[in-house]
Formats: structure tokens, C-alpha cells, sequence
């Protein structure tokens, strides 16, 4: 049968729609082994992605086949992304560093037709899909193709699967999820509407492939017209060699989680100093520690600074611009109205829309890019795609995200916090974020993580922070003194400690079952003080 094309919103027509208009642009530049940048233009990028999809082609998939693509964040690896696109093969991103037991939870899951590894990484002798293969600029070479299908399909739809990504645990146990090419094509269409990037933007992307906010930037660069620039783990290790880079490259708009700038924030502030290309800094994931945030504001005079908020179920939900200057005291920030053609809800504890400002509800998001569902999960998947809370007999549905907001006078929301990081203590509903900006707060003290721990058949509140310098101390006495005067009793955390970096997931948010052990351990790791109240 011939090979089914698509009809309708796919996306790779959005993505490959500037190889048309300027096909000698740069779509990527990227460090090779040796740090050497070379382009690649959106012509190349085309030619590529079609040399893959007639290797993927003779294959004889079926549209909805899946493919595993194992890879950092490269010219290659979004050619293959786009090949599977065109073809209705939805991809599943996985990273190089995924643990072997974690992408073989996943092969099992998804049960990919194709294990797709970029050139260089080893075989996973214990990760066996039906067929295996690598690519790479050179081509996609087939190790072992998979059982030859019956094509059922005739043609590739709008709500057909794009690709699944599945969520790293932050939000609650992995799921997968699925979103079609029209989710996804929308949801950039918005963000062209919403000019988050332009032609002449220079994006560098520094999510592992794996994460929903490296297909963000591949999506939002491209469609554009811009030019991708994948920044490698190794350009990340340390602040000189991630500023050296994106400065080299000549990078104008930065996506990645906040913890992306401490290092270099608590190392060698002054080395921000180069980047004077740098127009706009997008993050996205959790909160950034307000210190923090008003320090990369001040060491990046001329960047405009983007709360990028949302989850994997819908890509994002909203893009704010940070006020230029913080207004003094701001502890949380604003996440604003939702991106074009979308909208959030705050609903109360009974069901009720939330219309008074000052009031705190769970966001609802209605949207036409909302994700189809979880992988194989009809269960999760009803929990969160939920009936329209303002009037459910349109039999619409909008999704629950799980996330707190406070309204604000025009209707713009506040980050609270997730629903689950809300936790009882005796009886006392405690909000972690509230405790975490009350350290913030504390002179010195530039991020900070309360966990609830168990301790002698109990649990108690401990925090973390981070201090503005390597050699700075912590005065932990007088740091639980200040929780003491500014928040209720049973929201004192027990003891606080100082630590280098606060343990981080493989997005790079803060692990919390991570920190809650660390914290539990009488030692934690690298503290340089510690104190309690008990
Ligand atoms: P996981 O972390 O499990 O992999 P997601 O990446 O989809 O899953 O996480 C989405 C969640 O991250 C949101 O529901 C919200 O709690 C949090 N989040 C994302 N962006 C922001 C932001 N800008 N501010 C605060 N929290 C955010």
C-alpha cells in the first residue's frame, strides 16, 4: 500500500514550512565532539528528514506505530522526529542518561516498532524493541527491522498521535502522554500568534530530549523560522563553558528550568555579562526562587525574563513577562492569562469558579491543545480531562491541573503551588511554597526546599536552602527565628540547613523525594550548617 501522508495539521508541515520560504537559512547550529559549531539550513534539514522517512518508509509501519528515538537534542534527532511526524509515527523521546530500567519500562509500555539511537551511544543489550536502528547526518541505518505490518491507514489525521512524552514524576507516578499533531500544531500556532520568538531569534534549547520543554524549543524555533541551538550537557557543566557557548553562538532567547542559571548565578554572576545578544530568557517547570530571579534580572539588563508556566498535558499553559523591576516583598509570581486561543479557571475545594480576586483555587485549562490522553490509562486520563466546570452539559471537556493559583484584580493568577505539595501537619493544612518563600526572603538565602519527613513514627517539617556564594554561611538559628516571627507555629520547619545545590531530577526541578530522604538523613550531604527548633 502507498505510504500514507498526511492530511491535515502535522508537524512537520508547521516545522519544515520555513524550508520553503528561506531554505538556506540556518534551522540548527550545533557543537560537534571537538566544540566546532556547524549550521545546518532549513534545505539540509528537509533533505534529511526525507532520507529518514524513506528509510522509516520501507520499513512498512502502520500510521500510530511508535518509535523510540534515544538522543540528546540535535539536527539529527529533529530530522528523525519530523521523518516519524510525516509518516504518523508517533515518537517517544528518551535521553541518553534514561536509566536502562526506566526505558525498559517504557518499551514495554509503548511497544515501539523502532528503537531509534542517535550515532555514538552504545547498544542497551537489556532494552529490546521489535526493531533497532541509528542515525545520525550520515542516514538512518535499520540494525534490525522490525515484523513488516498490514497497513491499515490510508492517510496520516490531525488527531492522530504525534509523539508521547512521558512525565518525569514531579506531577505524581510517570504517565504518558499522547498528543496529536493537531495539540501540538495549535499550541504553536499560539505561540507564533503571542511572538514568543521571531525570524532572527538564535533559541538554544538545554532540556534533555526526553522532557516536553526540548520539543517546546525545537517547536517554537522552528516554526518561526528562527534557528535551534542545542546546547550539550557538557557545554552545561560548568558556568564558563555554558556562557562561553551560548555567547559564541550567538544566542538571543534561552530556554530552560530555573536551576539552569544557579550555578552560574552563585559562581560567576559577572560572566551574564557576556551574553549581550541575549534578548529573552524563557523558564519553565517550577517556580524560580525570586532572589535568584532578581539577580539574573540585574546581570541581564537588556533581557526581557518569561515565566513560562504549564504541564506536559497541554505543553505549557501561559508565558509572562517577569516586571522589570520585581516590585520589593514579591514572593510569588505571576503566571498571567493563558497563552492565545486558550484559558485557565480557578475552581474552589467545592466545585465552585472562582471569581473573587484574592482567592485561591486549582487551575483548569481549556484548550484546544490539550493532550488526547495517557498512554493505555483510560483510568489517569479521566481523573484529569475532566467536564467544563463553568457548565458541563457542553460535554466539553478541559483539564485539571493539579496546580494552585490565587486571582488576581485583573484576573491574571499567582503560582501557589501543586495541590499535592500541600501537606498536613496535625491537623494544619501547610502550603511548602509558603515556608519556601519565607526563607527566600531571609538575607543571604537565594532558593529554598521545605520537605515533610518522617521522624520517630511522626513527620516533620525540615527545609534546605541555598546561600548567594560558596563561602557564605547560615545562621540557622536566626533563620528559624525568622520562620518563628513570620509564620504560624506548626509551620516552623524543625531544623533548616545550607546546602551547595538542592538535588535536582534529570529535567533539572528540585527532587523532592530526593531532598525529603537527604533530609531525613541525620548527615544529609554536603551541608556546612545545621541547626533545629526542637
Ligand atoms: P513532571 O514534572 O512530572 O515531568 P511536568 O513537566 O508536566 O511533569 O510538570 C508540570 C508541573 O510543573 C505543573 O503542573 C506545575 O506544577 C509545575 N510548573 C511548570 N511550570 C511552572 C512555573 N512556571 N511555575 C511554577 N510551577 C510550574
Amino acid at each position: 500500500m502507498e505510504r500514507p501522508d498526511p492530511s491535515g495539521d502535522n508537524l512537520y508541515r508547521l516545522l519544515m514550512g520555513p524550508a520553503a520560504v528561506t531554505p538556506d537559512k540556518p534551522a540548527v547550529v550545533e557543537a560537534d565532539a571537538d566544540g566546532v559549531l556547524h549550521e545546518m539550513s532549513y534545505r539540509r534539514l528537509e533533505g534529511l528528514a526525507q532520507e529518514y522517512a524513506a528509510v522509516l518508509d520501507g520499513l512498512g509501519l502502520d500510521v500510530g506505530d511508535r518509535v523510540v528515538i534515544e538522543a540528546d537534542t540535535s539536527a539529527a534527532a529533529v530530522a528523525l522526529l519530523l521523518a516519524c511526524s510525516l509518516l504518523g509515527l508517533p515518537f517517544v523521546t528518551v535521553s541518553p542518561q534514561t536509566p536502562d530500567t526506566r526505558l525498559l519500562s517504557i518499551v514495554r509500555s509503548v511497544e515501539p516498532a523502532l528503537h531509534a539511537r542517535a550515532e555514538g551511544l552504545a547498544r542497551r543489550e537489556r532494552v529490546e524493541a521489535q526493531g533497532s536502528a541509528r542515525f545520525g547526518p550520515g542516514g538512518l541505518v535499520v540494525e534490525r527491522p522490525p515484523a513488516r505490518r498490514v497497513r491499515r491507514r490510508r492517510s496520516v489525521l490531525a488527531t492522530d498521535t504525534a509523539y508521547i512524552v512521558f512525565t518525569s514524576g514531579s506531577t505524581g507516578r510517570p504517565k504518558g502522554v499522547v498528543m496529536s499533531h493537531r495539540a501540538i500544531v495549535t499550541f504553536l500556532r499560539a505561540m507564533l500568534q503571542d511572538a514568543l520568538a521571531g525570524s532572527g531569534d538564535r533559541v538554544a534549547s538545554t532540556s534533555p530530549l526526553q522532557f516536553d520543554f526540548a520539543l517546546f524549543g525545537i517547536g517554537v524555533a522552528l516554526s518561526s523560522g528562527a534557528t535551534l541551538v542545542p546546547v550539550r550537557r557538557e557545554d552545561l557543566s560548568s558556568p564558563r563553558r555554558m556562557i562561553g557557548f551560548l555567547r559564541d553562538a550567538g544566542v538571543t532567547q534561552v530556554h530552560g528550568v530555573p536551576s539552569l542559571w544557579r550555578p552560574v548565578l552563585r559562581h560567576d554572576a559577572d560572566l551574564l555579562k557576556e551574553l549581550e545578544r541575549l534578548r529573552s530568557v524563557v523558564f519553565a517547570g517550577e517556580e524560580f526562587p525570586v532572589p535568584e530571579l532578581r539577580r539574573l534580572q540585574e546581570m541581564l539588563p537588556g533581557a526581557r525574563i518569561v515565566n513560562g508556566y504549564g504541564a506536559t498535558e497541554s505543553m505549557a499553559a501561559s508565558f509572562t513577562d517577569v516586571p522589570r523591576p520585581l516590585p520589593a516583598g514579591q514572593e510569588r509570581l505571576s503566571i498571567g492569562h493563558a497563552h492565545a486561543g486558550a484559558e485557565m479557571t480557578l475552581v474552589d475545594e467545592r466545585g465552585g469558579v472562582v471569581t473573587r480576586p484574592g482567592l485561591t483555587g486549582e487551575i483548569y485549562l481549556r484548550s484546544p491543545a490539550l493532550f488526547t490522553g495517557y498512554w493505555n490509562d483510560p483510568e489517569a486520563t479521566a481523573a484529569v480531562l475532566v467536564d467544563d466546570p463553568v457548565d458541563p452539559r457542553h460535554g466539553h471537556k478541559v483539564l485539571r491541573t493539579g496546580d494552585l493559583a490565587r486571582l488576581g484584580p485583573e484576573g491574571e493568577l499567582s503560582f501557589v503551588g501543586r495541590c499535592d505539595f500541600q501537606v498536613q501537619i496535625h491537623g494544619n493544612r501547610v502550603e511548602l511554597g509558603e515556608i519556601e518563600g519565607t526563607l527566600t526572603r531571609l538575607p543571604g538565602v537565594t532558593a529554598a526546599a521545605a520537605a515533610l519527613v518522617p521522624r520517630a513514627g511522626d513527620h516533620v517539617l525540615m527545609a534546605a536552602v541555598v546561600l548567594d556564594g560558596p563561602t557564605a554561611e547560615l545562621d540557622a538559628g536566626a533563620a528559624l527565628a525568622f520562620c518563628a516571627r513570620e509564620l504560624p507555629a506548626y509551620m516552623v520547619p524543625r531544623s533548616v540547613r545550607a546546602v551547595a545545590e538542592l538535588p535536582l531530577t534529570e529535567n533539572g526541578k528540585v527532587d523532592r523525594a530526593l531532598l525529603t530522604q537527604k533530609l531525613a538523613s541525620p548527615r544529609g550531604t554536603s551541608d556546612v550548617r545545621h541547626a533545629t527548633n526542637a
